[in-house]
């Protein structure tokens, strides 16, 4: 067995929409990525790549635990060869005054030596940006964005300097935007000045796409930062611009796969619902009942057998997708996270049928549906591939023991109408 070769760039991503986010980012930049579910086992074999990001879902669990998964992740990515590892946070700073960002930094920190950690969740093309250590959400300061009502994580500070300072031990300073438009150079003095002083980390202005290259070109020389997609594009651009690493000319495409299709929709997004009934037209779709759903998972079986005597003439859809009315009806019934758990199972029920019954090329739409399936298929990764639209790359599976599949995993409300038949279209 030929065992991975070197990875320029480690990152670890507190959820797997966000780690989905960054693969995709970085494949723009050009960098070949493989996305992991969890920590991947020792002896993976992995394609030649330039970055993997490993998903966790860190980011609303017990600190302690998020720490010993955050810690596994970076002793794989290391012993990958990762020279620097980016630990991706939500854009939004999604964390709770008991972390858990500071105590994972915290503890990376440590395992690596590194004396002061670049940190910031910077993202000015989605409307982060950071000045004088204060995170913006568009127009809005995040205490007063939408984020104060999260359910998880209200956040009712807007100083980053003073949130991180809260969750970490470290003492956590601020490179402002004077200093960072002064170039890398201040940059790295400022660093070498707050590190003599005994700040272990520091939150960093960003307020244009340029300010996270120069973010990126300090980062780089580093061995660990923490943000979001937006430190991830500076590393990526720096990580190419110093010739550490060749830019890839287009997303990886790889062999034809083949095989049959099929197409899950768990989300009961606007788009979803609009791409279904494109859908209709084009390929045979089965409505779920879904209190047939909750009540067992006879439903389930129904589906894959409907869908295992037509994908060999072409691809099919099973949607449990409904208007708000029907959901909020069901939800009345059974609970909203009964309902929610009972048809995410069920989805995953049907996507191991399906792959069972010889299904290679599988599209799924929702994001705690797409979570759902992929854990259930135990596919330890994959490669990031062609975007079918913004944020939605092909996924073609890694180190599956049920060998090569294609996947599209998409979030609610992303991709046009025709998304399905887009999709499949790139699924070769
Ligand atoms: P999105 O990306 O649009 O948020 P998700 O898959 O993350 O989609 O979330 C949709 C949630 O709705 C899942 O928990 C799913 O199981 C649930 N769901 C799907 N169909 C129905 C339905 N008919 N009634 C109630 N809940 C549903």
């Amino acid at each position: 067995m030929t065992l991975a070769r070197q990875v320029s760039l480690g990152c670890i991503a507190d959820d797997y929409t966000g780690a989905s986010d960054l693969a995709n980012t970085l494949t723009r930049q050009g960098l070949r990525t493989v996305q992991t579910i969890g920590v991947p086992p020792d002896d993976l074999e992995l394609p030649e790549v330039d970055a993997v990001v490993v998903s966790l879902k860190s980011r609303s669990i017990e600190a302690g635990e998020a720490v010993a998964r955050s810690r596994d992740a970076e002793k794989w990515l290391r012993s990958r060869g990762a020279g620097h590892v980016l630990f991706k946070i939500c854009s939004t700073f999604d964390s709770t005054d008991a972390g858990n960002i500071g105590p994972v930094m915290d503890a990376l920190r440590a395992d690596c030596g590194e004396k002061i950690v670049l940190v910031t969740p910077a993202f000015p093309e989605t409307g982060r940006t950071v000045y004088q250590g204060n995170l913006f959400v568009g127009l809005v300061p995040l205490n007063e964005s939408p984020l104060k009502d999260h359910p998880l994580n209200p956040m009712h500070d807007s100083n980053l300097v003073r949130v991180l300072a809260r969750q970490s031990k470290t003492a956590v300073g601020l490179v402002n935007l004077a200093t960072l438009t002064r170039g890398e150079d201040a940059v790295r003095a400022r660093l070498a000045e707050l590190a003599g002083q005994g700040v272990g980390a520091v939150i960093v202005d960003a307020v244009f796409d340029h300010d996270l290259e120069t973010i990126g070109a300090v980062a780089a020389d580093q061995r660990l930062s923490v943000g979001a997609s937006g430190i991830g594009l500076g590393l990526a651009r720096a990580l190419v611009k110093s010739g550490r690493v060749e830019a890839a000319s287009g997303a990886a495409s790889g062999a034809t796969v083949g095989g049959p299709a099929a197409c899950l929709a768990g989300s009961c997004s606007q788009a979803t619902l609009q791409q279904i009934a494109h859908a209709e037209a084009i390929m045979p779709v089965l409505h779920l009942d879904p209190e047939r759903v909750v009540a067992s998972p006879e439903e389930a079986r129904r589906a894959v057998a409907w869908a295992a005597g037509r994908v060999s003439a072409g691809p099919v859809l099973v949607a449990s997708s409904a208007t708000p009315a029907e959901v909020a009806a069901l939800q009345s019934r059974h609970g909203r996270q009964a309902a929610g758990h009972a048809i995410e199972q069920a989805m995953a029920d049907i996507a191991e049928g399906l792959v069972k019954s010889g299904v290679r090329r599988l599209v799924v739409a929702g994001g705690e549906t797409s979570g759902a399936v992929v854990d259930r298929l135990r596919i330890p990764g994959f490669l990031v591939g062609e975007e079918i639209a913004a944020g939605v790359p092909v996924l073609r599976a890694v180190g599956n023991a049920s060998g090569d599949m294609l996947l599209a995993l998409k979030s609610g409300n992303f991709g046009g109408p025709k998304f399905f038949s887009d999709a499949l279209a790139l699924m070769r």
